[in-house]
């Protein structure tokens, strides 16, 4: 069981609307006093599950499931009971006690706060990159594709430069240890030392529902090969439950999704107004 007090747990749970929560998952009509939806727990072709805004609870007439906010984090998002208190604690703005953590939990927190930081770290790298002498002749191929300047900023893009340990050198100028950026993707380590990843991409921040960057998709400039490479999966970077550009899409009113092919796609939608675009990240990305 968790450690957190009930006080807590209630507050978080108070914080979180269920009917708001579920809804950035599954569309949701109202229906009475209840809200109905398609079961995202078993297929079924008409609406089964129920959230009831009173009881803050959800209930599908299909399967049995059931429960609050924390049940439906836990068994939608696959996470664990504090992963789930932690998860709404943020996505309400509260910012739960650090005495809330056991030390081993406190541990954990600690090496993804690293592995998060040194993935902002190098968005931002990259970014400044696009913007510099550098990175011309990539943001001549976003402009070339239409993107305005608010959108390139929205979405983080940025440019690694050609050479390959350029952004490793500027990690450790920033004082990031070794076993911190060889757990994070970006970098290759073996007996010929270190070596970038990335390089001579235009570059796409993965970013999860927070608006946390967690990985990147690379198009690289010129013929080089591959022509498309994502990070690959870390502590943070777990492609089958992320979506590219849901930091975007989740506040979107439309009720739905639509899903994309590639990062561009996305990117170009969100620009014409479609705030509702992502895509999954296990495929490659296409321009
Ligand atoms: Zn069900």
């Amino acid at each position: 069981m968790s450690h957190y007090d009930e006080n807590t747990l209630e507050e978080v749970r108070r914080a979180n609307d269920i009917v708001e929560v579920i809804g950035e998952y599954v569309p949701l009509k109202r229906s009475g006093a209840n809200y109905f939806g398609l079961c995202p727990f078993h297929s079924e072709k008409s609406p089964s599950f129920s959230v009831n805004p009173d009881r803050q609870m959800y209930h599908c007439f299909g399967c049995g499931a059931s429960g609050t906010v924390y049940q439906f984090y836990e068994n939608y998002l696959h996470m664990s009971f504090p992963e789930a208190v932690r998860a709404l604690a943020e996505r309400a703005g509260i910012t739960l006690k650090e005495t809330d953590y056991s030390p081993e939990q406190k541990k954990k927190k600690e090496r993804r706060d690293k592995l998060l930081a040194v993935q902002k770290e190098a968005a931002y790298y990259y970014y400044a990159l696009l913007h510099s002498d550098h990175g011309k002749a990539c943001l001549d191929y976003f402009r070339n594709r239409e993107l305005s300047d608010q959108t390139m900023r929205n979405f983080g893009l940025g440019y690694s430069d050609a050479f390959s340990d350029d952004l490793y050198r500027h990690l450790k100028k920033k004082g990031y240890p070794d076993d911190i950026l060889k757990d994070s993707g970006l970098f290759t380590f073996d007996e010929r030392g270190v070596r970038d990843k990335f390089f001579n991409r235009a570059m796409f921040p993965i970013m999860d529902q927070y608006s946390r960057v967690i990985g990147f998709g690379g198009r690289v400039m010129g013929d080089g090969k591959p022509k498309y490479l994502n990070s690959p999966e870390t502590d943070i970077f777990d492609k089958s439950h992320t979506l590219y550009g849901l930091f975007l899409a989740r506040r979107s009113r439309r009720g739905y999704f639509i899903l994309c092919e590639g990062y561009m796609d996305v990117i170009a939608l969100h620009q014409g107004g479609f705030d509702c675009a992502v895509e999954g990240c296990v495929p490659v990305i296409r321009q």
